[in-house]
């Protein structure tokens, strides 16, 4: 019974975010299981095209990084790379990408997209260069409104820092103390509030399940 009062909270949200979504000119998917993703990427996707991501737990629980590698594309692999020098070209080359992939921080219900980023390197392209962004997030990421959403970032933010490992108050209490450390996660804040100028090039994959963190 509980799994089915999920599942029906879950489709009457996702519902409602889509749509929002979609009225922000933005193209939004709902789909059932994280199994769903790679199919609809598939539709998507156009093969031979040069595709890039963000860190996202998202994406790696969903099995695109595999995907991409895996397929026909020139996938700039961030992980993948042998030098410093290396990583940092890629970072300039997503710029140039047909797609850029990433998941998102918090999703508001009357569809905005909010992003809590380091060094940059998610948001930046996100917002400019890349033909297309696809966003796959779980409906864990969907709040009411920004203050819910500042309020969620704050609360997974020692889970990222934990996570990467980095050298923080955070890290170590599991609570943010607004620290002043050179390795801060928590640097750029970005809402994307529409996608008026560029109908379609954001694409929503709203999962009905809950991924990353
Ligand atoms: S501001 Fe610092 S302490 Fe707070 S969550 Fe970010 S990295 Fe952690």
């Amino acid at each position: 019974m509980r799994k089915e009062l999920w599942d029906w909270k879950y489709q009457k949200l996702g519902e409602k975010v889509v749509s929002n979504l979609k009225r922000k000119k933005h193209d939004a998917y709902l789909v059932e299981r994280k199994e769903g993703v790679i199919p609809l990427l598939k539709e998507i996707m156009k093969e031979n095209s040069t595709v890039a991501v963000g860190g996202s737990l998202t994406l790696t629980e969903c099995g695109v990084l595999d995907f991409l590698r895996e397929g026909n594309f020139n996938f700039l692999d961030r992980y993948n790379v042998k030098s410093k020098e290396e990583l940092e070209e890629i970072y300039y080359n997503m710029f140039r990408a047909d797609y850029f992939l990433c998941s998102a921080n918090a999703i508001t219900e009357d569809g905005k997209i909010v992003q809590l980023d380091g060094n940059g390197t998610r948001v930046a392209p996100m917002i400019f260069g890349p033909k297309h962004v696809i966003i796959v997030a779980g409906m864990n990421k969907v709040v009411p409104d920004i203050e819910s959403a500042n309020k969620r970032i704050e609360y997974i933010s020692p889970m990222n820092s934990k996570r990467l490992n980095f050298d923080t108050p955070c890290t170590y209490t599991g609570k943010c103390d607004d620290c002043m450390s050179p390795e801060r996660i928590c640097i750029h804040r970005v809402i994307v509030e529409s996608g008026v100028r560029h109908p379609g090039r954001f694409k929503i994959i709203l999962v009905k399940e809950d991924l990353g963190l």
